[in-house]
């Protein structure tokens, strides 16, 4: 049976983040021929939903209101159970990213149904999907399908599900007006920590630094190499407990789960804790002065040497590229 699904778009810094793209393409699957409905939330959005429709959106909804500038759960998830009420679709999906990660559990208890989250991967199509998702931090994948009926509810780890090709096509961008009420928090100002620029959770290339950078200045070259590529820093717990980076870079168990193209690990001896987070990376280089630092059994291409002569070394390879 074909499925109406609805897609949360995700936008951040006036963008559209490339996981609403790849929860598309996953909807696509799971709909098996239905219809895939985006879902936009935000002060001002209806400006980015032609771009859902090129990317496989068969329709879009906004919501837009001054509470929804900021998420909260409260605010977002009035807004998109009422997407809910008028659509009753037989599937959801949303990224698994801050944002969905809080939001999904909350709909999904809305509306009794199950929840498979941080799906990495689709196999077959409509009511033959079978989701793959990590167990054990990422040491096995397991293959999980909903047993009874009810709204299929799927959160996609960014950068795993390829998006589809940007085509232009012709899709309905409507609004959805929704009075929304009594909420708990109210999101006056946002303060961010960490320095703007490419989102770890969705970066490309991330340069990540450990214990092994030694001070705040030490993370000066792995950014320099980090921008050349058009990457991201990201940081083991050691460095970000040693106060030489902010905790929003932590990458592992209890820091960002990652999947970039290229992982360059600097300085990480490769506790279980931070492999959790970045061993499904595709390509994995770790730098390490221990030849028997752990990283090197999870790494594809390991240099035994000190990460103050390696990176300013590959820097400037890069730069004659
Ligand atoms: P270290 O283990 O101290 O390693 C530093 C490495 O740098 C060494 O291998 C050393 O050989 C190398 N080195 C030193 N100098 C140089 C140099 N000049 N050039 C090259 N190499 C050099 N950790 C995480 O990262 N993420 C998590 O989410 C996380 N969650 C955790 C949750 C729990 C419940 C617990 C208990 C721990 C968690 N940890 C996490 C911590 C984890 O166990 C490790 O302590 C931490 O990852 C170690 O960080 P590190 O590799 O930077 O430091």
């Amino acid at each position: 049976m074909s499925k109406k699904v609805l897609v949360l778009g995700e936008t951040r810094e006036g963008a559209l983040r490339n996981v609403s793209f790849e929860a598309i393409a996953a909807a696509k699957k799971i709909s098996g021929g239905g219809e895939v409905v985006a879902v936009l939330l935000g002060e001002s959005v209806s400006d980015f939903g032609n771009e859902l429709v090129a990317y496989g959106a068969d329709r879009v909804i906004t919501v837009e209101h001054p509470h929804l500038k900021s998420y909260t759960s409260d605010g977002y998830g009035q807004a998109f159970m009422a997407v809910v009420d008028q659509e009753q679709p037989e599937a959801i999906v949303f990224g698994h990213t801050a944002v969905g990660k809080d939001l999904s559990p909350k709909i999904a208890s809305k509306l009794q149904t199950g929840l498979i989250s941080d799906v990495t991967d689709i196999e077959g199509e409509g009511d033959d999907a079978v989701f793959i998702r990590p167990i054990y931090s990422g040491k096995a994948f397991e293959k999980v399908k909903l047993k009874e009926d009810g709204v299929v509810f799927v959160t996609v780890r960014p950068n795993n599900i390829a998006p589809l090709e940007r085509e232009e096509r012709s899709g309905d961008v409507s609004s959805l007006s929704v009075d929304i009420t009594n909420l708990r928090t109210i999101i006056k100002n946002v303060v961010r920590k960490s320095a703007e620029g490419v989102d770890l959770s969705e970066a490309k290339v991330i340069i990540a630094g450990g214990r092994g950078v030694k001070s705040k200045e030490g993370f000066e070259p792995l950014q320099e190499l980090a921008d050349l590529l058009g990457g991201a820093v990201g940081a083991s717990r050691g460095a970000c407990d040693a106060d030489y980076c902010d905790y929003s870079l932590q990458i592992g168990q209890t820091g960002k789960v990652v999947t970039p193209d290229l992982y360059i690990a600097a300085g990480i001896s490769g506790a279980i804790q931070h492999m959790a987070g970045m061993s499904n990376s595709k390509v994995i280089v770790a730098i390490n002065k221990d030849p028997e630092a752990n990283i090197f059994k999870v790494a594809d291409y390991g240099i035994v040497g000190d990460l103050f002569d390696v990176i300013p070394l590959l820097t400037e390879e890069f730069k004659k590229v």
